[in-house]
C-alpha cells in the first residue's frame, strides 16, 4: 500500500528539494506544509491585520482556502490562495520574516493541521515541514529528519533570495533562518522536534543525487 513519507527539520535543510525528488521518483504527490504557513502569513499581510490580533485573524482564516495545483510545464505544484497562484509570493522576505511568528499561533496550525491529515487520507504522499512526523502523520509509514550546518545553509537560502532580494546580506539570511529555528523549536504547540523513529540525514556535505539515495534507500529497507 503506498507510504506517507514525513520529512521534517530545521529552515533551509533542502527538505523541500528531497521531498518533491522523493515523490517524483516513487511516483507520490509532493506536499509542502511549508507553503501553507506562508500564505496564511501572505494573506495576513497584504490585508494589514496586526499579528497579534486573534479575533482578526480567526476571521481571515475562515476566509482563506488554499490548494496544491500541479504544474506539468515545471513538472512542480504550486499553491493556491483562493484560487489564485502564490507560489512565487509567499517566498518573499516579508513573509519569511512573519511566518514562524503567525505559525506558533493555535488556530492557525488547527487550519493547516486539518487540511495536511485531509490530505494525507489517499496515501502515497511525502510532506515536508516541522511537525509532519510527530504531530500530523505520528503513525507516517517514513520519517526522515533533516539538518545541515547553518553556515551551508544560510549561504544556499541567500543565493536563492538574490534575484528576488538583491538587497539582503548573507547575515540577515542566517540571522533569519536562526530566528526561524529558535521560534520553530521554542513554541508551545507543536514545537519542532526529531521523532524518536525518524531517520536522520545530515545535509551538510551531500549532493542531491547522495541524499536522494539515501532517503531512497532508507524507504526500501
Ligand atoms: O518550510 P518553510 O521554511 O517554507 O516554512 C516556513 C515556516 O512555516 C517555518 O519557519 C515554520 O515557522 C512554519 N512551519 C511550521 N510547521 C510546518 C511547516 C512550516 O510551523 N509543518
Amino acid at each position: 500500500r503506498p507510504l506517507i513519507i514525513a520529512i521534517d527539520g530545521y529552515s533551509s535543510c533542502g527538505k523541500s528539494t528531497l521531498a518533491r525528488q522523493l515523490a517524483s521518483a516513487l511516483q507520490y504527490k509532493y506536499i509542502d506544509s511549508g507553503a501553507m504557513y506562508r500564505a496564511i502569513t501572505y494573506e495576513l499581510l497584504r490585508r494589514k491585520i496586526n499579528l497579534d490580533d486573534l479575533a482578526a485573524i480567526r476571521e481571515v482564516l475562515k476566509d482563506i482556502h488554499l490548494d496544491f495545483k500541479y504544474d506539468p510545464s515545471s513538472g512542480r505544484s504550486v499553491i493556491l490562495l483562493n484560487g489564485e497562484d502564490v507560489e512565487q509570493a509567499i517566498r518573499s522576505w516579508e513573509v519569511s520574516e512573519a511566518v514562524s511568528q503567525v505559525a506558533a499561533i493555535p488556530e492557525v496550525r488547527e487550519f493547516a493541521v486539518a487540511q495536511q491529515r485531509r490530505m494525507g487520507k489517499q496515501r502515497g504522499i511525502v510532506m515536508d515541514g516541522r511537525d509532519i512526523g510527530t504531530v500530523v502523520f505520528p503513525d507516517a509509514d517514513v520519517k526522515i529528519f533533516m539538518t545541515a550546518d547553518v553556515k551551508i545553509r544560510a549561504q544556499r537560502r541567500w543565493k536563492e533570495l538574490q534575484p528576488l532580494h538583491p538587497e539582503i546580506s548573507l547575515a540577515e539570511v542566517e540571522k533569519n533562518l536562526l530566528e526561524r529555528d529558535r521560534l520553530d523549536t521554542q513554541r508551545a504547540v507543536s514545537p519542532l522536534r526529531k521523532a524518536a523513529d525518524a531517520f536522520v540525514i545530515d545535509n551538510s556535505h551531500l549532493t542531491e543525487p547522495q541524499q536522494l539515495q539515501m532517503a531512497m534507500d532508507y524507504v526500501q529497507k
